[in-house]
């Protein structure tokens, strides 16, 4: 099938190269004209495993254009998968309007019957009430006839992005008509094992914001819990949760005895808090829009404000060991939302290293992907941006990890090398607590 993507970011670049390595012929698009240069020459324009190989791989079958009245023009099918950021605490669908414009414009010159496909996240009711009547008020073309309309939200993870959509674990289809339903099928003929639920839009829409929330209340969840066990002391939060995943309805024992933990324990787990470009915009999309809805969600709000307040239970344990921060040579260790990414949307270290740095700490970071990102968040050497692990932790007065890179498994050696026992804050609950002698955690406290 010929297919256009609108929009090469995560997801967009990524569901691009993963179709044309199904064996369709994809034109991407994107208005950012370096971004389009970068796919054309089969480099990824940011860090994801795979993801530069499956270009360079597919270039035959992959094309690049900021052209996206040819793209629609050129194709059977589109996809919509640019962003939906929050403003104000509200889904913005600006981009999506100007897609959906662009495309029913292109349309208009089309003889043949198009699909247009939404792959953003969007509240629940966007595509039928939003995109549909730009689709047919700009192509002046009927909806059912001349085009159909359809919704299948992704799912798929940064950093694991490339194989999640190869493999995925499934398809949600969400039409507004048999022969829409039928294009989404044909799209995903080479998925053939793959749950599928086909469903109407609105339903599509919903299914994914409902597994969002329900990962971002594991997280909430296990952080509140984690900064009870802080305040009351003597228990250790990680135990806690060993002991709740062990539960029969958290651990499946195969007939051979086997002991298998599925993929949502790693979500009931404490942290610093949930960041990246997903989870955080889209409960709290969600949650303006049970409000417009007359049905305000007080549990998705307090999983919000629970996140909210994370990033200050590192700092409160920085505070403990060291009251004034003035001078103080702190060192991040993790500046991307989540390991194998250069995403930095919504870290949780963006509000740790802004509050060290208003409250006079000197503060050195290390990430092994960020590069750029981390320099155009963090200009003008406010932070000072090394290179590797050994540079970042020299001078420290204390360490505090925020994201799960392996490489950190390393952080007890490289602080015992500077000789001086600095303190380490694992804010991701990831290091083995007696690996350290001078170690505190969230959901543990500090060191006896
Ligand atoms: P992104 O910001 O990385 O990419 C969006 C891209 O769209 C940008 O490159 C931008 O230049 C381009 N764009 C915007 N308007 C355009 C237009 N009119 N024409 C052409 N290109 C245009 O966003 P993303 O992270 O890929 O997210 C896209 C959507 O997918 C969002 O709705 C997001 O919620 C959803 N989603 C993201 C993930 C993820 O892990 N990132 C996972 C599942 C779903």
């Amino acid at each position: 099938m010929r297919v256009s993507v609108i929009g090469s970011g995560y997801v967009g670049l990524v569901t691009g190269a993963g179709l044309a390595e199904k064996g369709h012929d994809v034109m991407c698009v994107d208005t950012d004209a370096a971004r389009v240069a970068a796919i054309a020459r089969g480099v990824a324009p940011f860090y994801e495993p795979g993801l530069e190989d499956l270009l360079r791989r597919n270039r035959p079958r992959l094309a690049a254009t900021t052209d996206l009245a040819r793209a629609v023009r050129e194709s059977e099918l589109s996809m919509i998968a640019v962003g939906t950021p929050v403003l104000n605490d509200e889904i913005d669908l600006s981009a999506v309007r100007a897609a959906a414009r662009q495309i029913g414009s292109a349309l208009g010159e089309k003889q043949t019957y198009h699909v247009v496909v939404v792959k953003s996240t969007v509240v629940p009711g966007t595509t039928e009430r939003v995109v549909l009547p730009l689709l047919a008020e700009a192509s002046r073309r009927e909806p059912g006839v001349d085009f159909g309309v359809a919704t299948n939200p992704e799912f798929l993870t940064e950093g694991q992005a490339v194989q999640d959509f190869l493999c995925p674990d499934r398809l949600i289809l969400g039409a507004l008509d048999g022969r829409s339903l039928a294009a989404l099928e044909a799209l995903y003929a080479n998925f053939a094992s793959v749950e599928r639920v086909c469903t109407n839009l609105r339903t599509a829409e919903m299914i994914k914001y409902a597994a969002n929330s329900l990962l971002a209340t594991a997280i909430s969840f296990s952080n509140e819990i984690a900064n009870l066990c802080t305040a009351l002391g003597g228990v250790d939060v990680a135990e806690v949760m060993q002991g709740v995943h062990a539960s029969k309805y958290l651990t499946v024992t195969t007939a051979e005895g086997e002991r298998l933990r599925p993929e949502l324990v790693a979500f009931l787990w404490p942290g610093c808090g949930l960041g990246g470009g997903c989870l955080p915009k889209d409960v709290k999309a969600l949650i303006a829009h049970g409000r417009g809805a007359g049905r305000p969600m007080a549990l998705l709000q307090a999983v919000i404000d629970v996140n909210e307040q994370q990033p200050e239970q590192v700092l409160a344990l920085l505070r403990k060991q060291f009251p004034v921060l003035t001078g103080l040579r702190v060192a991040v260790l993790g500046l991307a939302f989540r390991p194998e990414t250069s995403d930095m949307r919504e870290s949780p270290a963006i509000p740790i290293v802004r509050q060290l740095v208003a409250e006079g700490a000197r503060v050195s970071a290390f990430d092994p992907a960020t590069g750029e990102e981390a320099r155009r968040i963090f200009p003008n050497g406010t932070v000072q941006l090394c290179d590797d692990l050994a540079s970042a932790v020299r001078a420290a007065d204390a360490a505090v990890l925020v994201t799960r890179w392996e490489a950190f498994r390393e952080l007890p050696d490289a602080l015992r090398a500077t000789g001086r026992r600095p303190l380490l804050v694992d804010g991701r609950r990831m290091l083995d607590k007696t690996a350290y002698e001078r170690y505190a955690g969230i959901g543990l406290g500090l060191p006896e």
